[in-house]
């Protein structure tokens, strides 16, 4: 794989608050969540060193029960594609083939999508630098990806989110000693590993964005080695850009959805783990899995979808 980067001359988009501020008040259904956003309940899980919060965000219900088989997918227009979209939403455009939407079923204050123009299928591996440049762009927002299995609920048309700065626990849970260990560092590329933090995380920090490309490069090769038969390595992908560097927290997955998602009756959470869930946030959609929802089941569904430490360290080993 050769992460594909542009001439593109980067700058910050300074304008994106303004076009989220012009697009709320023309479409009525995205402002009204976003009003609700602000009354939505919370409740936070002191782990060991770290926090987990539970968000009872019930709009979300469409995205975490989404139906993601190629029949269920074939049968729905894509509501991605420009010409299946809602008439109010406005679009921003980003390099040559990417539009910013606002997401009208928010769980950050502000929250993005940015589909690209085509509708083609959710693979990072041709994208990750256009990743980068996101992160770059918006500076004030967490990029992420959800691999086809990791929480996207359009696998067949291309798309990255974004999530305001400051509303996950992982940004802070980084500068935590006790929670990330350097393990090497590689063509001016910081590899870290998460300790303890119930979910198996690499992290990669630099401010070189080819040798991030490279490095991420190479892992997803080896990644790809221990799931042969996936389209591509299960995976969610956070990356934000702090004090002239990229930080780029990556999840292996190994389960798209764990027990309690097909579960009956009182043992069933509907909770389908993405990149907000890495992050620190879990989003459940119903209020009976809100109130019910415990230390050792956030313990439980991290264990059933994340990679153990072990694969990961010796996966971390030979980059
Ligand atoms: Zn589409």
């Amino acid at each position: 794989m050769h992460a594909v980067f542009t001439n593109f001359y980067m700058e910050p988009i300074k304008n994106i608050n303004h076009f989220i501020e012009t697009q709320l008040p023309e479409w009525e259904m995205a402002s009204s969540n976003y009003n609700d956003l602000k009354n939505v309940k919370t409740k936070t899980f002191l782990f060991n060193g770290f926090e987990i919060l539970v968000q009872f965000n019930p709009k979300r219900i469409t995205s975490s029960a989404a139906k993601v088989d190629v029949k269920s997918i074939e049968a729905r227009p894509c509501f991605l594609c420009a010409q299946n979209r809602p008439m109010q939403q406005r679009s921003l455009p980003f390099k040559d083939d990417y539009q910013i939407l606002v997401n009208p079923f928010p769980i950050f204050p502000r929250h993005l999508t940015i589909p690209k123009e085509q509708h083609t299928d959710q693979l990072i591996q041709l994208h990750f630098g256009d990743m980068l440049d996101l992160a770059y762009s918006l500076d004030d927002f967490v990029v992420f990806y959800n691999g086809p299995k990791c929480g996207a609920s359009a696998p067949d048309h291309f798309h990255f989110q974004a999530g305001s700065k400051g509303f996950l626990p992982i940004e802070k849970d980084f500068h935590n000693t006790a929670l990330v260990e350097l393990v090497k560092v590689k063509q001016e590329v910081k590899i870290y590993q998460s300790k303890d933090y119930l979910r198996s995380a690499i992290t990669l920090q630099s401010s070189n964005k080819e040798s991030i490309a490279l490095i991420f490069s190479g892992l997803y090769n080896d990644f790809h080695l221990l799931q042969p038969t996936e389209v591509e390595p299960m995976l969610n992908i956070l990356a934000y850009f702090e004090k002239g560097e990229w930080i780029v927290h990556i999840f292996p997955r190994i389960l798209h959805r764990p027990a309690q998602y097909f579960a009956q009756g009182e043992g069933q959470i509907l909770l389908s783990p993405a990149s907000v869930d890495m992050g620190g946030v879990f989003i459940t959609p119903r209020e009976e899995d809100f109130n019910k929802i415990s230390m050792d089941d956030i313990a439980d569904i991290f264990t059933q979808v994340c990679m153990d430490e072990i694969t990961l360290h010796k996966l971390i080993n030979r980059i």
